[in-house]
């Protein structure tokens, strides 16, 4: 499935899961005359090399972006305003700078302020991902058939908008333009605080004493071992990605601890009714997704 390349230069700063995933998928569809990658450490570059990702490797990032017209965050977002303060004078009039972070406002705040006057700024998320991390964990498929959500500052030009999109579309997304703050909140609930949730569980339960500590390990099919796959994902993206929706996780977060109180309630009253109604309802919630191809 070879097109006609959507841009002359990507540049990938940051090579992980994510990044190398968009390599991956760049080259399947042919996106791109060529890409260039950076990353910090030189065991990811030599590994983005080896695994042919990537057409040049840089240390520094500032020699990836020259004469990129895409570049494409793909750090850790608590590491976006300082690469914005080393690659933002160098970005090249008529380019789009985009990211996959998974937060939006936070990412608007940290490299808006380093956009030079004539590059595009349209930030993105693309919503796919696994517990993996790192240039060997990617892959082209990632995101087939899954969504990424723009989100361009007010004003921005919409024949770039549409641009990026079909980039996306060419990766085998799915694309939804949205508010940088409607993100955040739709995210919260459906990415960020399932994994603190995922996080605190296991938590818990490797605090138990340590004969029940090994009986979790040994009867973890009884639902506690899907909860460990989504807490093994990568510590510091989500380190950030929780600095970095603060509002809105806290937001979610009281209204799922006051959920959550009703249902202990219910419990202690013998209340079976309200178990089940709820369950029922979210029983439908996984019909839906599935019948939406989102499983
Ligand atoms: P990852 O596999 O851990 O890869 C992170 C990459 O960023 C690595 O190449 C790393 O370089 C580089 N990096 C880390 N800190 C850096 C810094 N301070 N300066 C420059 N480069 C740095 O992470 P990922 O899962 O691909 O996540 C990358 C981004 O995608 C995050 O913003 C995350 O929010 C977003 N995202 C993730 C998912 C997901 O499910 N994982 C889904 C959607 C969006 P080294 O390897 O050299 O350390």
């Amino acid at each position: 499935m070879t097109e006609t390349p959507l841009f002359r230069r990507v540049a990938l700063i940051g090579i992980g899961l994510i990044g190398s995933s968009l390599a991956r998928a760049i080259r399947r569809g042919g996106l791109a005359g060529h890409i260039a990658g950076h990353a910090r450490s030189e065991r990811t570059r030599e590994a983005a090399v080896a695994l042919g990702l990537v057409d040049s490797i840089h240390a520094d990032p500032v020699a990836a972006v020259a004469g990129a017209d895409l570049i494409v965050l793909c750090a850790p977002v608590g590491a976006y305003a300082d690469l914005g303060a080393a690659i933002g004078p160098h970005l090249e009039a008529g380019a789009i700078l985009s990211d996959v972070g998974s937060v939006k406002q936070a990412v608007i705040r940290d490299l808006g302020p380093h956009v030079p006057d004539g590059v595009h700024f349209v930030p993105g998320h693309p919503v796919a991902g696994t517990e993996h991390s790192g240039p060997e964990a990617g892959f082209a498929e990632l995101f087939d058939g899954r969504w990424c959500i723009l989100t361009p500052p007010p004003g921005t030009d919409a024949g770039v908008v549409e641009r990026l999109a079909e980039f996306w579309r060419r990766c085998g997304s799915h694309v939804e333009v949205m508010e940088p703050a409607h993100h955040d909140a739709v995210l919260a609930i459906t990415s960020h605080l399932p994994h603190l949730i995922a996080y605190t569980i296991v938590g818990t339960a490797t605090d138990l004493e340590d004969a029940t500590e090994k009986e979790v390990i040994k009867f973890s099919a009884g639902g506690f071992r899907d909860f460990t796959r989504i807490a093994a994902s990568d510590p510091v993206m989500w380190r950030d990605v929780f600095l970095n929706n603060r509002e809105a996780v806290l937001e979610m977060l009281g209204r799922f601890t006051e959920d959550l109180t009703a249902l202990q309630r219910a419990i202690r009253w013998g209340e079976g009714d309200k178990l089940e109604e709820l369950f029922v309802r979210t029983r439908a919630v996984r019909r839906g997704i599935i019948e939406a191809k989102q499983a």
